[in-house]
């Protein structure tokens, strides 16, 4: 099947970048969201990563370009995925959502279009459990900053074909990425890991051990993660750490996956991290300048 048309759906943290990349190189996508406000935010970030990589001599100009022009936007469900070869599910991590938008999709999209989910822990079997070609359903899991990362975590739901399978990994390949396939459990392979060091950090910021910094500073320089585990989550969104490790804590029955009180208390207070400006650190002042959240500053003198 030849792929040219791409439906991206949310225009969010993880939406524009995957529209970002289809378009990079070559596919037409259509971005769709509920509000136009996300959807021209998404093209003017899109915009902005584009200089940053025609600056660093990834691209030219002129792709640039060509990968703007690549890019519709529409909050038309039905006219932005009719057409659609493949489409990227990436609206929010919500199990209710998400079954709507594929029984709409299954409804609206051409008989044999492969159907996506960026998920980050939703089972893909649940989700293909409302459409009516269960066998094309699967998770296509990005990682963020789109652009930038080179691992697509490939989701088999249960009943997922060996064709859609094979069809997916080859257009993950297509964009520069390294596709590895995964079979369909809470959390799957990358967040069942991940989740739960983040809430473990989170826990002994609760149960007083170390600081924000000691703690990151630790994972940083002792683990050489990049980042550390606290300002990851406020780079994913806290919000989303919490669904993850809800639907690991209910998928597995085990308390091990518990989310921390901290984390609850924060997601239900607003602070979502870099999204809302506050989490662990406090982003008033922009990335660059990152200061530890007022909350959670020791006073020392
Ligand atoms: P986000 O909150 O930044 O964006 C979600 C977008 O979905 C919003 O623009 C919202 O308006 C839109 N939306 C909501 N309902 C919609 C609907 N019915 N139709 C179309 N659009 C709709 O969320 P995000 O961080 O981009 O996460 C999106 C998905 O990607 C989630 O499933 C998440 O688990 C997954 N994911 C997130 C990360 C991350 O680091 N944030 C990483 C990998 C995967």
């Amino acid at each position: 099947m030849e792929i040219k048309q791409i439906s991206v759906i949310g225009s969010g943290t993880m939406g524009n970048g995957i529209a970002h990349t289809f378009a990079q190189k070559g596919f037409l996508v259509n971005l769709v969201d509920i509000s136009e406000d996300a959807l021209q935010r998404a093209l003017v970030t899109v915009s902005k990563n584009l200089d940053r990589q025609v600056a660093k001599g990834i691209i030219t100009d002129d792709d640039k370009v060509s990968t703007l022009k690549n890019i519709k936007t529409s909050t038309n469900f039905q006219s932005g995925v009719e057409n659609a070869d493949v489409v990227v599910e990436a609206a929010t991590e919500n199990l209710d959502l998400k079954l709507k938008i594929f029984q709409d999709l299954s409804h609206f999209c051409k008989e044999d279009a492969i159907l996506a989910s960026n998920t980050s822990s939703i089972s893909i079997t649940k989700i293909a459990s409302v459409t009516a070609h269960p066998e094309k359903v699967i998770g296509m899991h990005f990682m963020n900053p789109v652009p930038v990362m080179k691992l697509v975590e490939v989701i088999r739901g249960y009943a997922t074909s060996d064709e859609v399978t094979n069809t997916v990994m080859e257009l993950a390949l297509k964009l520069g990425k390294t596709p590895v396939e995964v079979n369909d459990y809470p959390g799957f392979v990358a967040n069942r890991i991940l989740m739960p060091m983040i809430n473990e950090a989170v826990y002994t910021l609760y149960e007083g051990v170390a600081g924000v910094e000691e703690i990151d500073t630790v994972m940083k320089l002792g683990m050489a993660h990049p980042m550390g585990p606290l300002q990851l989550a406020d780079f994913i969104g806290l919000d989303v750490c919490l669904a993850i490790l809800n639907v690991l804590y209910q998928g597995f029955g085990n308390q091990k996956y518990a989310p921390c009180p901290l984390l609850v208390n924060m997601v239900t207070a607003g602070h979502k991290g870099i999204k809302s400006g506050n989490g662990f650190y406090d982003y008033s002042g922009g990335l660059k300048d990152l200061k530890v959240s007022q909350k959670f500053n020791i006073n020392r003198s």
